[in-house]
């Protein structure tokens, strides 16, 4: 029997949109609990439902893939080649609804703090000292 044939490109999206616990949320889920801080996951009273929430250091921590939220690098301009304006659309949809959610955040006194997907993988020395730094810098603020 034939297989049928789906779209490399076409399947790794759908993947992206049914899976909650990411690897890139996985890593940095493991990070922040290696540094000692405690948080709570996808809190829905909070605008975004942010990935990681400190509530004792007042922060939230979202990791963001960069195709769905239209990131400034190569992974986040790669567009499939078909339906471009329906992609086009989505995705400054989603765009726009992560800045409001940011603002919304500053404004009841969040601080937020994004980690893309591409500064993941690999090479993540400079991601976790960026997270290090960001969680110290809190925990100063607060004494
Ligand atoms: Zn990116």
């Amino acid at each position: 029997m034939k297989q049928q044939t789906i779209d490399p490109q076409r399947s790794a999206i759908m993947r992206a949109v049914k899976s909650k616990d990411t690897v890139p949320e996985m890593q940095i889920r493991r990070f922040v609990h290696n540094l000692g801080y405690r948080y709570r996951l996808h809190r829905g009273d909070i605008p975004g439902s942010p990935d990681l929430t400190l509530s004792r250091l007042k922060c939230v921590i979202f990791v963001h893939g960069c195709f769905w939220h239209g990131h400034n690098c190569q992974r986040g301009k790669r567009l499939p080649k078909t339906n471009v304006a329906y992609w086009h659309t989505k995705i400054e949809g989603n765009t726009k609804r992560d800045q409001r959610n940011l603002l919304a955040l500053e404004s009841l006194g969040w601080k937020p703090l994004v980690i893309w997907e591409c500064e993941l993988g690999q090479n993540t020395y400079r991601t976790q000292r960026k997270l290090a730094q960001f969680l110290r810098d809190r925990a100063n603020f607060e004494r």
